[in-house]
């Protein structure tokens, strides 16, 4: 194929290409780059202009395995030669989505042993809300319906799911959240007002909160909660002790499903292999999408228990077939690197090394900038870590958000060879790395991330 130069593509990108997540008039008018990314290996990537940088947050916290793995490239290119689509729909099936579901079984916690493909998290998501619908209608409750989401959390950017997610840029101008959605407080503890609080205390007051949410609505009219093991996009949180156990009490008593969503935690974020499992919750369904094929191809899931599969069988028989599908549930090629994916991580130890890594990770942010006068706060789980920054630590003072901090030492970060993540909301630099991320680059980081905030504050 021809070679494009580099202005010819950066000018079409500017007339064609709707780019998500971005801001649209400060692209058009050139306020901001546009980076074409032509390759990648290990925890690096490269792009058109010959920079190579350690990407510290794997895509978007996707790319789990690290780049150009051709175990992966290879499963990937034999699936597409033997048998580059079927549908799965009406019994149909791949040797590869089989065994794909196989593997998610043998890895999802006791008694979750049902999987139905997407696309994305958003659309497993989505699936997600269809089937506690479902499910309660089956039931004969058709008010209960009504789901808890967290303000903070993030579930996607459809109509639903942007409704679920609790950030404000997600719903502004769009009409969201939709009416079925009702949120709780985060367990987001160092913005508070309060700092009263022990860390006991504070796990008490989000059940509490919660509690006192389902008595206002009527428990009879809320259907689940769906929540974020660690908090990501909404600023990378890990709950306070306890707090999972305190929430499934609450749920417990009203009879509401629990969704976990394991788009970012699930298959070894966290250093086990699903979130759940990390923090003793029992979900009845369960998210997952970046981590099951590492991002070499779009694949997600929702792992249904068998408490609900029984339920949702008793529907077909009184109903038809589930009239729920996409043309691409199970498409072969995600499943193929499904299957090369988890394997890939078996084989090398990644979700070990996640754990170890991500600990050496957090413990060397916390020795080199846990007493900067601009860092409020560090705080991570696994292989992941932010950097909350703010104007005075002692006096607990924040930046206006009109300075823009964050994107800001993200950018000298860049420059100086590393990429972070501003997080939407906050002034918190987000760290999400490949697991096979070496304790030495993991130093990298830190020493980067510090050099950054030194400069640019
Ligand atoms: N759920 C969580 C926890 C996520 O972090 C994301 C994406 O970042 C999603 C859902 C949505 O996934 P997707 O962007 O693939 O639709």
């Amino acid at each position: 194929t021809e070679t494009r130069s580099n202005d010819q593509l950066s000018q079409w990108d500017h007339d064609h290409f709707f780019h998500p997540s971005t801001h649209l008039g400060q692209f058009a008018r050139r306020e901001m780059g546009n980076r074409i990314i032509t390759g990648a290996e290990g925890v690096h990537i490269t792009d058109r202009e010959g920079n190579r940088s350690l990407d510290a947050f794997a895509g978007l916290y996707c790319v789990n395995v690290g780049y150009g793995r051709t175990e992966i490239a290879e499963a990937i290119a034999k699936q597409a030669h033997e048998l580059a689509y079927y549908h799965s729909y009406v019994g149909h099936g791949t040797e590869a989505s089989i065994t794909l579901s196989r593997m998610i079984a043998e890895r999802a916690p006791e008694g979750m042993n049902h999987v139905y493909y997407g696309q994305s998290g958003s659309d497993a998501n989505e699936t997600n809300i269809k089937l506690v619908w479902y499910y309660n209608n089956i039931l004969g409750r058709p008010q209960k319906k009504k789901i808890i989401s967290r303000w903070r959390g993030y579930h996607g950017s459809g109509l639903m799911t942007g409704s679920l997610t609790g950030l404000g840029l997600f719903h502004n101008k769009f009409d969201l959240p939709l009416s079925q959605v009702v949120h709780t407080e985060a367990p987001y503890y160092y913005r508070r007002d309060d700092l009263s609080q022990t860390e006991a205390q504070f796990t008490a007051h989000c059940a509490a909160e919660l509690e006192a949410l389902i008595e206002r609505e009527g428990p009879d009219t809320i259907a689940a909660f769906i929540g974020e093991p660690v908090l990501g996009t909404g600023g990378i949180v890990p709950p306070p002790a306890g707090y999972w156990e305190a929430i499934q009490t609450v749920l417990n008593k009203h009879d509401i499903l629990l969704i976990s969503d394991e788009v970012v935690t699930g298959f070894g974020r966290l250093g086990s292999m699903m979130g759940s499992d990390h923090y003793g919750m029992k979900p009845d369904l369960i998210t997952i999408a970046k981590g099951l094929t590492s991002a070499y191809a779009p694949l997600s899931g929702s792992i249904v228990s068998d408490k609900m599969w029984k339920v949702l069988e008793q529907g077909t028989d009184e109903n038809g077939p589930i009239g729920h599908g996409w043309t691409y549930s199970a498409h072969p090629i995600g499943a193929a690197a499904g299957v090369a994916n988890l394997e890939l991580l078996d084989r090398l130890d990644l979700v070990a090394n996640a754990g170890r890594t991500g600990t050496h990770l957090n413990a060397a942010m916390a020795a080199a900038l846990g007493t900067h006068a601009h860092v409020g706060e560090i705080r991570g789980e696994g292989m992941l870590c932010a950097v909350e920054l703010v104007k005075d630590r002692d006096d607990r003072i924040f930046f206006d958000p009109s300075e823009k901090v964050a994107p800001r030492v993200v950018a000298r970060m860049l420059e100086l060879g590393v990429i972070a993540r501003a997080m939407p909301q906050g002034d918190i630099i987000g760290f999400a790395p490949p697991f096979c991320l070496s304790q030495t680059e993991a130093d990298q980081v830190v020493s980067v991330t510090h050099r950054a905030i030194t400069d640019v504050l």
